[in-house]
Parts: structure tokens; sequence; C-alpha cells
């Protein structure tokens, strides 16, 4: 008996838990010519069921070609929390395929909404972001040409292009559709039929050998659980050193996305605020009020965030696998339930001559990837870009209400697009390296807070900087305000392009 990747206390997919009863078990056959069980003698029935099982999987073959399944993601995306709620056989969504183009590796401990937040980010956010640009500058062009009608200025103000813009992203985030075919193991494993099950769990060699790339939507657990373990030991034996592999950190999807709806939020009360009735000051202050403890409790979770890769780093470094826990330990084995712990290390073993090699490239090799990775390949440019994008939109609208001839319109959008391509981004770059650096903890929470706090304000006062520069010293140097504008944008833009290409990227 082998149990699966399955925990019973999560599994919410309506089946009842995945551990595979003996009688449940497809007994691979012994290949030709493979006869060193019988040296063992004599033998149990459990480790000849065990030898063979590990004989099998270790081959990293499919029980059956049409056991090969994967799903179009956009349906993960549009139905899988639909079946989950009504607790209905996802694996209907599924099809036979020939090939996987990415394996979604996951811990089944981490929150399933982080989980899919992340998905939706990493698979629709950015086609989506193209669908809303294109609106906006279409409502742009028609609103400048006076096609779409303004509003009066003293009740709510038109917003077409942060509308156009926001409404178009949500709507092809949600309902776009990608045919990229991935592997979920809800969806392309059966988890009703026991006999179905058991044959997709043999088979998971063979979906990790016919996948392109892996993701690993990783979680604090995610290196202490066997079967995630097995996975990544598994593609990382199929596909050599260059394997494709992709981390995403549990909240990148929840706060990139959360920051994009602040922002488009934050934005619309922009627009509507009566500058000219309440007064400037009074704007200035309420936007600090709501901004500055925003933004201290982003830095501070970006602090966070740091510190939880060198807790990652610190586990690899360490990384044993026979600390690694798995549900039928966990469960204690019930009603004569064998150890999955046996077959997975024999497999292991066998990919990489010996557990102890396995735990060394996890330790060097394994360990520099994956932090690596989370540590710089997180915070992207196109992610800034995506969720500051709001507040290009809005800027968009702002600079149609005031300017009414077309020259001033285009001298006047090269401002937002400075902050936007080249201020955002370089801020944001700076605050990211500076967090990492001021990671550790103080002594007392409310120093820490102080510190996040302190990073906040060199971050305003460096942006109020540039703002003042380009106001006050570019300005005055160029006089012709097209000149000025485009020698700013190109400012800004070499700023970002050099802290971006030129920073160092942070090690461990
Ligand atoms: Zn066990």
């Amino acid at each position: 008996m082998v149990s699966g990747s399955v925990d019973p206390a999560e599994d919410r997919s309506g089946g009842e838990e995945a551990s595979l009863q003996e009688e449940d078990v497809p007994i691979p056959q012994e290949r030709q010519g493979d006869n060193s069980a019988s040296e063992v003698s004599p033998i149990s029935d459990e480790r000849l069921l065990a030898h063979r099982l590990t004989n099998f999987i270790s081959t990293m073959e499919l029980i059956r070609p049409d056991i090969l399944r994967a799903i179009p993601v956009s349906l993960v995306v549009h139905l899988i929390p639909w079946y989950w709620w009504r607790g209905l056989p996802m694996v209907s969504l599924s099809k036979v395929t020939h090939g996987i183009d990415e394996f979604i590796s996951h811990c089944w401990q981490a929150a399933a909404w982080q989980k899919y937040i992340n998905i939706l980010l990493l698979y629709q956010a950015l086609p989506a972001f193209g669908v809303a640009t294109f609106f906006a500058i279409i409502a742009f062009v028609l609103y400048a040409l006076d096609i779409l009608p303004a509003s009066d200025v003293t009740t709510l103000k038109s917003a077409w292009c942060l509308g156009s813009g926001v409404g178009a992203f949500y709507l092809a985030l949600l309902l776009s559709y990608r045919r990229s075919m991935v592997f979920l193991d809800l969806a392309c494993i059966h988890q009703e039929d026991r006999r179905l099950k058991a044959e997709g769990i043999l088979s998971m060699g063979g979906f990790l050998k016919r996948s392109k790339s892996m993701l690993v939507l990783w979680g604090g657990r995610y290196v202490q659980r066997l079967w995630c373990v097995f996975e990544l030991s598994a593609f990382i034996h199929s596909h050599g050193e260059r394997a494709s592999i992709r981390m995403c950190p549990p909240l990148l999807g929840p706060t990139l996305l959360g920051g994009h709806f602040a922002f488009s939020v934050g934005s619309l009360l922009l627009l509507n605020w009566h500058w000219e009735r309440e007064g400037l000051d009074v704007g200035r202050a309420l936007f600090g009020l709501v901004c500055v403890p925003a933004f201290t409790f982003a830095v501070h979770s970006v602090r966070a965030y740091f510190r939880s890769i060198d807790l990652l780093d610190k586990q690899l470094r360490q990384f044993s696998i026979s600390e690694c826990q798995s549900s039928c330990c966990e469960a204690e084995h019930p009603n004569g339930m064998s150890c999955d712990r046996q077959v997975l290390l024999s497999c292991i073993s066998k990919w990489f001559g010996s557990v102890q090699a396995f735990e060394l490239c996890v330790q060097s090799d394994v360990r520099a990837r994956m932090v690596h990775q989370l540590a710089n390949d997180t915070l992207t440019y196109p992610r800034i870009l995506l969720a500051a994008s709001p507040a290009l939109f809005a800027l968009m609208d702002l600079i149609i209400w005031f300017n009414t001839e077309i020259y001033w319109l285009m001298v006047e959008l090269y401002r937002p697009l400075s902050y936007w391509l080249g201020v955002f981004p370089f801020v944001i770059k700076l605050v990211f390296h500076i967090s990492h650096r001021l990671r550790a903890r103080l002594c007392t929470m409310c120093l820490d807070i102080l510190l996040s706090l302190t990073i906040v304000v060199f971050a305003i006062s460096l942006f109020l900087g540039i703002n003042l520069v380009e106001e006050i010293y570019l300005r005055q140097l160029l006089p012709n305000h097209l000149h000025a504008s485009l020698a700013f944008l190109s400012i800004c833009i070499l700023l970002a392009a050099l802290s971006w290409c030129c920073m160092p990227r942070i090690r461990y």
C-alpha cells in the first residue's frame, strides 16, 4: 500500500483520504531481466510490492498512455473555484494529452485562495495588462477628440481612461482564454475512483518527465513535504541541470493584485477630489494619512518576506530527507497502511546514486536556484508597471481635463509616462534592495515598525526630490516644455534602466 500526495485534512475536493489500499494498487509487472528482488530471500509480500513499485516509478513511465491528462490553464481560472466549492469532480475538466506545458507543484497545506490568486497572476495578468493598456489608449484618443463626453467638473468626473483600463484588466484577467496545458493534481488525477487515482500517483514520474517546465507554488512547508521534494527531484532528474523551474512565493499574487486594486480605488478618489474647493494642502495631508501607513505596511511585509527566504535558505542548507513529512506517517499508518517513504526514497536513490547525493544536490544547486529566484525574480519590471498602471490611466484622464490643445496633450503625456516607466520602478527597486539590507527584525515591535517607516520616508523624499528637479531645475533649464518633458522622460528611463540592469543581484 502506498499513500498519495493528498493529505486527508486538506482534501477538500470531495474525495476521501488519498491513500491507496493494497487492493487498489495496479501492481506493475517486473521488467524482463530484473530479478533483483528474488535475490532477497525470503522476501515479504510488502517488500516485494514496494520493490515493484520502486522499479516502475523510477522508470518515469506511464501506467498507460491515456493516464496522461492536462487542463487548459484558463479552465483552472474559470471553473476550478466553482467545482471546488460545489465538491464536483474536477477530472472532467482535464483531457488526455501527449505533453504538458507546465507541471504545477504545490503543498496541500498552503492556503487554496493564495494558490488560486498566484495562478491567476502568473498566467493571466500580463495578457490582461496588455488588453487594459490598449483600451485605455483608445479611450484617451476618443476622449481627447471629444468623441467621449466630458462630465460636469462639479459632479463625478469622467474617468474614461481609468474606467476602460481597469475594467478591461479585470474582465480579461477573469475571462480571457489561454491554451497552455498545465498539470494540476486535483484536476488531472482521479480523486473519486481509487484505482484510477492509484494509477495516477504511480505515473507521477511519467507526468513530470513529460512536462516542459515546473511551477513551484512555494509555501513555508514545501521543502518539508516528502511528496513535494519527490516531485522536485523527479523533475530535476528527468530534465537535468537546465530544468526550467519557476518559483512563486505565496503572497506574490495577492500583493500585486491587491496593489493594483488599491491603485485603482486611490486613483478614482484622487480624480474626484475637489482640489479647487478643498485646497491642495488638505488633499496632500489626506493622501499622506492614507498612503504612509499603507506603504509602511508594504515595506514591513517585504522585510518579512526576505526573512522567510533566510529561513528557506537555512532549511535547505540543512536539508535532510529523513525530516520530510508525509501524510501516511502523520496518520500513523492506520489499518495496516504501509509507508510511502520506502518507495520514494528508493526512487530518489536510483536517480541520484544515493539519498545522500540527492540531499547534497538540494543543499547546493537546488538551494541556490530557489533562493536566488525568490530574492531576485519576484519583483520584475513588468509586474511593477502592471500594479501601477491605474495611476497612469488616471493621469491620462487628468491631462485631458486640463489641456485641450493636442500640443499640450502630448507635452503633458510625457509626465505620467516618466513616472510610470522610470520613477516608480526606480524608487521601488531601491526600496526593495534597502528592505533586504535592513531585513533583520529589531528588538521591539515599535522600533521595527519605525525602521520600515524610515525606509518609506526615504522613498517619499526621493520621489519628491525627483519631482522638484523636474519642476524647478529642468523646466528652468529648458524653457521649451516639449524639450523639458522629453529630457525628463529620458532621464527617468535611464535611471530605471541603470537600477534594473546595474544594481547587483541579491546574493545568499
Ligand atoms: Zn509513512
